[in-house]
């Protein structure tokens, strides 16, 4: 299994094929999920979004970064990745859409955007894996079992080895719109 970074540069198809190869053996339904990507959406979920089965997870994941214009490289364990997810039951459909939250380059913060991360297979499968639990969870009323509350909706963090500078909260996407990873 390929356990390098890719690069810094962030590839949906990666979290596509890494999704598509884990359904079988995390989600046994006979349900079609499919993962799909929205850039801007929150972790809002209104009233009405409930009540039609959105549920929100996020995860602090590690990733790595390069700066689209000085190249500069750098890693962080505090990468935010933001799901919504429901089951049409009746259609037998279940759509996830996430959002990977950037972080802005330290010698370029006037560069106007984030860059977005690149992750190792490992970082996608774990966080994969925490999703399908809340999955089951949530939409196939299973027990969960690595989970320490009673929260539907809630964050859970993998702490790989990877050593980073402290996390600076004015180049972080997700701290800017105040949902980056809790502090333990
Ligand atoms: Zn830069
Ligand atoms: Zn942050």
């Amino acid at each position: 299994m390929d356990q390098t970074f890719k690069e810094g540069n962030w590839t949906p198809s990666q979290w596509m094929d890494i999704f598509d190869d884990m359904l079988d053996s995390e989600l046994d339904s006979g349900d079609q999920w499919t993962l799909t990507f929205n850039y801007s959406q929150t972790d809002h979920i209104s009233t009405e979004e409930r009540r039609r089965g959105w549920r929100v997870y996020s995860h602090c994941a590690t990733g790595k970064f390069r700066c689209s214009s000085c190249s500069r490289k750098w890693n962080s364990a505090r990468v935010v990745v933001l799901f919504r997810y429901r089951l049409r039951g009746r259609e037998g459909r279940g759509t996830v859409i996430m959002r990977p939250f950037g972080q802005a380059c330290l010698r370029c913060p006037d560069d106007d955007g984030f860059d977005l991360p690149g992750f190792t297979d490992k970082a996608v499968e774990n966080t994969l894996s925490h999703l399908f639990g809340k999955i089951r969870k949530n939409c196939y009323e299973e027990e969960d079992d690595d989970d320490d509350d009673d929260d539907d909706d809630g964050w859970s963090v993998c702490s790989e080895k990877v050593w980073t500078k402290p996390h600076q909260k004015d180049l972080c996407e997700a701290c800017l719109e105040g949902i980056c990873c809790q502090d333990n």
